[in-house]
């Protein structure tokens, strides 16, 4: 295969420039530009030099090199790794100097993919690369590592086994049902399939946590007029974006930002506070909040506690109670009026939105409303868009496998459908991947990765 370098680093000024080079000419092109105190090619692996980058006897940057020999390296093969000055030019010149020398500049991804190729990485661990990249806090960290280091696949690998085991048994009945063999041992066949179902349809779980985590949650902020909805959102931005007045109607269009809590993005929209209104242009900021409300994936629900529960909030606790939502009894700073037995709500938090009190338990409620866990350290893996289309394949040919056994007609269509199952397991690890799907993936990566 050829050699090929990138840039590994973004292409901005900064401290440092990575050049990166993989292949069997790494070696041999860095001894030809670097001049240091040992030639790359004699330098053991996991070792660097210092040295300067010379072109035509002219120096272009002093740098560290470090060498990777094969097959201990990331893709598999030599590999060297030049750290200089952290300079877009200068990160380029260093580029162009190493293709001059005969290197190839590489494609997206194409270091990550040299180590599937070269079966360091199974296709999911190379997603996890792809996941520690992309990863925006703990919870998505943790998942990538997990992925990373080939949780996922050899979860799906014993499942694969196990669905290997099965075929085998079915195999030879099927092969030759005219022959004399005794019946296929079929006995625990109902559990062993129903079994890898469930063991299948749990990895799937994942994906609906990994995807709030991804993409972020939509939120809306509701309540009626005065509650505090819009100092609200300006707390968790840090900034004042919503107009906060204390007049009742002041917000009337619905005021869009996103926002990191812990872990999650919550894309908030503040809305109109709801209540009857003769006000033309109020009414359909009410009408906004009313469907803003319906179509979120969580509500913060926001109460007056230094007033009465009045009729409007009854009215707004029967909108949200069967939506993910939390209920916020807002300016706890000011003596209690509202009465909480209305509120029978396990959901609750206390807390002052001028001041932010009480705001910080928000991250951990989220997670506990989404079944993400007390903490992150309890390893799940969220499995990507990808990922789930190849188990969810899976688990409906397993059905029908199953179907089909039950129905008591002939144990060939399981077998068949069995193997249908493997393949998409098989595609999804990378060990019975098309050359297509794997160039799909790894296009996915950064130049340099
Ligand atoms: P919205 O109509 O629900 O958007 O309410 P606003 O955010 O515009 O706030 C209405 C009034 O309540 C303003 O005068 C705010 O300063 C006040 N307010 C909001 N949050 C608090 C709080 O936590 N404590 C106190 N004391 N006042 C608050
Ligand atoms: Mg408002």
């Amino acid at each position: 295969m050829s050699t090929i370098a990138a840039i590994s680093t973004p292409v901005y000024q900064g401290g440092l420039a990575v050049i990166r080079m993989s292949g069997e000419n790494a070696l041999p092109i860095a001894d030809s530009i670097f001049v240091g105190k040992t030639m790359p090619s004699e330098m053991a692996g996991y070792t660097c030099g210092y040295g300067k980058i010379v072109r035509e006897g002219r120096t272009l940057d002093d740098v560290i090199l470090t060498v990777f020999r094969a097959p201990h390296s990331y893709t598999g093969e030599d590999t060297v790794e030049i750290s200089c000055h952290g300079g877009v030019y200068l990160a380029r010149e260093v580029l162009k100097l190493i293709i001059e020398h005969g290197a190839e500049p590489a494609p997206a991804g194409e270091f990550t993919k040299r180590a599937f190729l070269s079966g360091k990485l199974s296709l999911t661990q190379a997603e996890g690369v792809l996941d520690i990249i992309s990863a925006n806090g703990e919870r998505e960290l943790v998942s990538a590592r997990a992925m990373r280091d080939g949780n996922l696949s050899k979860n799906i690998h014993s499942v694969a086994e196990e669905m290997t085991r099965i075929s085998g048994n079915l195999a030879a009945w099927s092969d030759y049902p005219d022959e004399d063999i005794p019946d296929a041992d079929t006995s625990h066949l109902d559990s062993d399939l129903s079994n890898i179902i469930n063991r299948l349809e749990h990895i799937l779980n994942s994906y609906d946590k990994g995807k709030i985590l991804r993409q972020g949650i939509d939120t809306a902020i509701v309540g009626r007029p005065n509650v505090g909805k819009s100092t609200l959102m300006n707390q968790l931005l840090g900034y004042k974006r919503s107009i906060v007045t204390e007049n009742a109607g002041t917000t009337r269009d619905v005021i869009e930002e996103s926002v990191r809590v812990g872990d999650f993005v919550l894309k908030l929209s503040d809305t109109a506070g709801i209540r009857n209104t003769t006000d033309p242009v109020e009414c359909i900021g009410v009408d906004l909040a009313t469907q803003r409300l319906e179509n979120a994936e969580l509500v913060l629900a926001v109460f007056d506690s230094s007033e009465e529960f009045t009729e409007t909030d009854r009215e707004i606790l029967e909108k949200i109670k069967n939506k993910p939502h939390i209920v916020l009894l807002n300016k706890s700073d000011l003596p209690e009026k509202l009465d909480k037995e209305y509120f029978l709500d396990e959901n609750i938090l206390s807390v002052s939105a001028n001041s932010g009190s009480g705001l910080e338990k928000l991250p951990e409620m989220i997670a506990e409303l989404f079944k993400l866990g007390g903490s992150s350290d309890n390893a799940e893996i969220y499995i990507n868009e990808r990922q789930r289309s190849q188990v969810s394949k899976a688990v409906g040919f397993v059905k029908q496998a199953l179907a089909e056994y039950r129905s008591g007609i002939t144990l060939d269509a399981v077998t068949v459908y069995m193997d249908e199952a493997l393949n998409a397991l098989l595609e999804l690890t990378g060990e019975r991947a098309t050359e297509a799907v794997v160039n799909n993936l790894f296009e996915r990566f950064c130049v340099g990765k």
